[in-house]
């Protein structure tokens, strides 16, 4: 008997971070998320995205608006035909990826629910059931941040990424040159030979971020400086998403791979990084590409274009953006850049049972949908 889509609410949550996060535009002490929960048959499914001004331009309010706009046109509709509900946002709304994916994921969750099979069958069956994770290196300080890296590896983690472009670029090539050396990732290691390192660290992966932050001539003297002396696996987004020209002249010029993020929105953008040179790999975003599916074709055409993918969750999106984001990772052909989490910044977590973290990797969740029980009360409690 065919399910079909029941009640999708929309839940706006205010979850507390571990720590105030500073930014430019000032301190942030709350995760605003959206949380929605789909009713299916006897299931509930959900989904979650982070409000992403900056990124996407949804901001809480109208992401659950956007949410009670499509809901109507949704609910009837079969739940097995996910790709059809989403034609129809697409139809309907324009813009609000965020909003998209949250739905999207909830619909995935409840099927998967319905039918006993985890999400990443649903998406094609899992390649793999423990994903290793990116660990952010960005505590503003540079001691701090060679302590942060030598913890976190003594931990038994595996990746790493740096945040740059925030400060003055002398300091941004000084930290990153100590952090790669704390890690092991120094030229001369590199020359001694990867397969003795392999050995003792399996591919510890290091990468710093730019976010957008520097000038072209920036972004060259960084890469040429760290290069000489360092490891580095890549460098995302180091000039402005929008300019691809300068993007590749970097590129051209960088002895490191260069990755975009800010710069990519469709397959449009991927297929016009790769055929200047703009980057040879990307971040792929739940929130930002729309859901899984689309964030599933853009790894796949990734694959299909000879770049290397990386994939990441918004800050600080809580455990149901991050198990939906951990399905599609099992799902898809190549993960060579690592996946980013970002529920650790948050104080507490909306699951009755965290994810399973252990030796740098969390575990792929194996119950039917997402894996993840949702602590309901807990949510409401952090309902605006
Ligand atoms: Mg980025």
């Amino acid at each position: 008997m065919p399910v079909t889509i029941g009640r999708i609410e929309p839940i706006a949550v205010h979850l507390p971070l571990a720590q105030p996060l500073k930014r430019a535009t000032g301190t942030t002490t709350t995760a605003d998320n959206l949380l929605v929960r789909v009713e299916a048959g006897a299931v509930v499914g959900w989904g979650e995205a982070a409000a992403a001004p900056a990124m996407t331009g949804e901001l809480l309010p109208g992401m659950v608006d956007a949410v009670r706009f499509v809901a109507p046109l949704l609910e009837g509709r079969s739940l097995d035909d996910i790709e059809g509900a989403v034609a129809c946002m697409a139809q309907a709304l324009y813009g609000n990826p965020g909003v998209k994916a949250a739905i999207e994921v909830a619909l995935y969750d409840a099927l998967g629910k319905v039918r006993g099979q985890p999400v990443h069958a649903l998406l094609g069956g899992g390649r793999r059931d423990s994903i290793p994770v990116l660990r952010y290196i960005a505590s503003g300080d540079t001691d701090t941040d060679i302590a942060d890296a030598a913890r976190l590896r003594a931990d038994g983690c595996v990746a790493f990424k740096l945040k740059v472009g925030a400060r003055q670029l002398r300091e941004d090539i000084e930290r990153t040159r100590a952090v790669c050396a704390v890690l092991g990732k120094t030229r001369t290691t590199a020359e001694l030979g990867r397969s003795e390192v392999g050995r003792a660290a399996p591919g510890v992966l290091v990468c710093a971020d730019a976010n957008q932050g520097w000038t072209e001539a920036n972004a060259i003297e960084y890469v040429r400086a760290v290069a000489a002396t360092s490891q580095l696996d890549f460098l995302e987004q180091p000039v402005h998403g929008d300019d691809l020209a300068a993007m590749a002249r970097v590129a051209a010029a960088s002895p490191i791979a260069i990755g975009c993020d800010e710069g990519l929105r469709s397959a449009r953008d991927l297929r016009d990084h790769q055929a200047i040179g703009a980057a040879a790999g990307a971040s792929l975003k739940l929130g930002k590409l729309g859901g899984l599916l689309a964030a599933q074709r853009m790894a796949l055409l990734c694959d299909s274009l000879g770049m290397k993918v990386n994939l990441a969750c918004k800050i600080a999106e809580a455990g149901v953006g991050t198990a939906a984001l951990l399905h599609l990772a099992a799902a898809i052909p190549s993960l060579q850049w690592g996946v980013a989490l970002t529920s650790t910044y948050l104080r507490d977590d909306i699951l009755v049972q965290p994810l399973q973290y252990a030796n740098g990797h969390v575990q792929v969740p194996r119950g039917p949908g997402l894996g993840v029980e949702v602590d309901e009360a807990r949510v409401r409690a952090f309902a605006a």
